[in-house]
C-alpha cells in the first residue's frame, strides 16, 4: 500500500531489505538471542550491503539514503531480529550522523568509511553508572596532559561495547558543575587501556551490551569530534535522530509479532473453530493493528520531517518514541496471549519479541525523558535546531 510519507525508492530499499533479512537473517536471530550471540559475520555483510550506515553518503562508502530510507531498512531488519535494527540504527543514527556533522575530515575520510564498511565496530559510549537520563552529570573525564588527551571513567550498557574497534565517548572537559557546557565528544580506537566487561541482558541478546571502563586512554586533539566542550549538543542532536530510529526498531518488531499472531489465529483451532472465528480475537488483531498503523505513520512522519529540514521533527521524534516503545511492548504482550503456551516458549518470534521491545522504553531516552522533552516544547516551543 503507497504511503504518503515514503517514495517509490523507499519501498525498493524495504523489498531488498526484506529479501536479505529473510534469507540471513531469519536462520540465526533465535541463535542470536539463545546464545546472546554476536553475529560479526552478518554485520559485516548488512554493512557491505549498505544496510548497516544507510545514511553514509556513497564517498565514505555507504549508499547515502536519507533518514527515512534508514527507517525502512531498521523497520525490516527488526521484524526479523530486533537486535540487528537496533544495532544499525544505533550506528547510523548515533554515530553516523555525528561523524557527518560534527567529524572533522579525517574521522569523516579515514575513519566513516571503515565503520560504513564493517571493517571496524562502532559504539556509542555516552551512558554511566551513575547517570544515563541525566547525561549532563558523566563523570569520566578528560584530561589535558603534555598536549594530548588522557581519559579515564566507566560507560555501561554499551551497545556492540564488547567487541567495538572504536568508541564515540563522551567525557567530561571542565567542572562538574559546568554540566553540559564542559563535554566534549572523542573517538577512542580499542586498546590496552581498554577494559570490557559483557552484560547479561533481558532482551536485544547477541548485541554485545557492555561494560566499558577507559584507563587512562590517551587521544590527541584530531580525535575530538566537534569542538571542545561541545560534545553535549552533539549527544543530543544524535538522540533526536536515534529516536525515530528507535520508533523503527518498534514498528518492524510490532509487524513481525501481528504477523505470527495473525497466522496462528487462522490455523490454531479451539472449540471447533479456528481462533480467527471468534470475536476477542478478532477484536485484539484489529486493536493490534490500528496501533501498529498510527505508529508507523508518527514514525515516517518524524523522519520525514528531518528529511525536509522542519526543526518540529525534535518534537515528533520524541513524540515518536514515547508512542511506538509502548506500542511495542503492547503489541507483543497481546501477540504473546494470542499464542498461549506457544507465545511463552522459545520457539516463538513474539517471546523474543516481548523481552527486546522493553528496551525501547528505556534505550535512547526514556518514556519519562520523551515526556519531559515533550512537555517543555509544549510550554516553552521548539529549541534551537541545527538542520
Ligand atoms: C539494552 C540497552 C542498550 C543500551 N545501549 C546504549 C548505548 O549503546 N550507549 C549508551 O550510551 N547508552 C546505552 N544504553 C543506556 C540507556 O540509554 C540508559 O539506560 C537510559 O538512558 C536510562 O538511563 P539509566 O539506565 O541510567 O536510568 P536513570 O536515568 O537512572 O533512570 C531510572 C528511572 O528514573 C526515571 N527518571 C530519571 N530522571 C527522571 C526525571 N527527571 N523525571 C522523571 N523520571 C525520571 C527514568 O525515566 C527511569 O525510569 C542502553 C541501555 C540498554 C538497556
Amino acid at each position: 500500500m503507497p504511503d504518503p510519507f515514503l517514495t517509490e525508492e523507499h519501498q525498493l530499499i524495504r523489498s531488498s531489505v526484506k529479501e536479505f533479512a529473510e534469507r540471513y537473517i531469519a536462520p540465526i536471530a533465535r541463535k542470536m538471542d539463545l546464545e546472546d550471540y554476536y553475529p560479526r559475520d552478518l554485520i559485516k555483510e548488512l554493512a557491505k550491503q549498505g544496510f548497516l550506515t544507510p545514511s553514509a553518503p556513497p564517498e565514505y562508502g555507504g549508499p547515502g539514503i536519507d533518514l527515512r530510507g534508514s527507517v525502512v531498512v531498521v523497520e525490516e531488519l527488526s521484524r526479523y531480529s530486533p537486535t540487528l535494527g537496533f544495532i544499525t540504527e544505533i550506528v547510523n543514527d548515533n554515530i553516523v550522523y555525528a561523524l557527518l556533522k560534527y567529524g572533522n575530515n579525517r574521522q569523516k575520510e579515514e575513519i566513516l568509511p571503515k565503520i560504513a564498511s564493517g571493517e571496524w565496530v562502532a559504539s556509542y559510549a555516552l551512558t554511566e553508572p551513575c547517570c544515563g537520563t541525566d547525561a549532563a552529570a558523566i563523570e569520566t573525564r578528560a584530561e589535558r596532559r603534555g598536549g594530548e588527551w588522557v581519559i579515564n571513567g566507566r560507560k555501561i550498557w554499551i551497545t556492540q561495547g564488547a567487541y567495538a574497534d572504536i568508541y564515540l565517548l563522551f567525557a567530561r572537559t571542565g567542572p562538574k558543575d559546568a554540566r553540559h557546557k564542559a563535554i566534549t565528544a572523542f573517538l577512542v580506537k580499542r586498546s590496552a587501556c581498554i577494559e570490557v566487561s559483557k552484560l547479561e541482558m533481558m532482551g536485544m541478546r547477541g548485541a554485545g551490551e557492555a561494560e566499558v571502563k577507559f584507563n587512562d586512554c590517551v587521544v590527541s586533539d584530531d580525535d575530538v569530534v566537534g569542538k571542545v566542550n561541545e560534545g553535549f549538543k552533539i549527544a543530543m542532536v544524535t538522540l533526536d535522530l536515534a529516536r525515530i530510529g528507535i520508533s523503527g526498531v518498534a514498528v518492524g518488531l510490532s509487524q513481525g509479532v501481528l504477523d505470527e499472531a495473525l497466522e496462528w489465529a487462522k490455523t490454531r483451532t479451539a472449540f471447533g473453530k479456528p481462533l480467527i472465528d471468534w470475536e476477542w480475537i478478532q477484536f485484539q488483531l484489529a486493536d493490534m493493528k490500528t496501533k501498529l498503523e498510527i505508529g508507523r505513520t508518527i514514525t515516517y512522519k518524524a523522519a520525514w520531517l528531518y528529511d525536509n529540514k522542519d526543526p518540529s521533527f525534535v518534537l515528533y521524534s520524541s513524540i515518536a518514541k514515547l508512542y511506538t516503545a509502548q506500542m511495542a511492548v503492547e503489541i507483543a504482550r497481546d501477540g504473546v496471549q494470542i499464542l498461549g503456551g506457544f507465545g511463552y516458549s522459545k520457539e516463538s518470534f513474539s517471546e523474543r519479541a516481548y523481552r527486546d521491545a522493553k528496551v525501547l522504553e528505556i534505550a535512547e531516552g526514556t518514556n519519562e525523558a520523551q515526556r519531559i522533552v515533550i512537555h517543555r516544547i509544549l510550554t516553552r516551543g521548539l529549541p534551537e535546531v541545527e538542520l
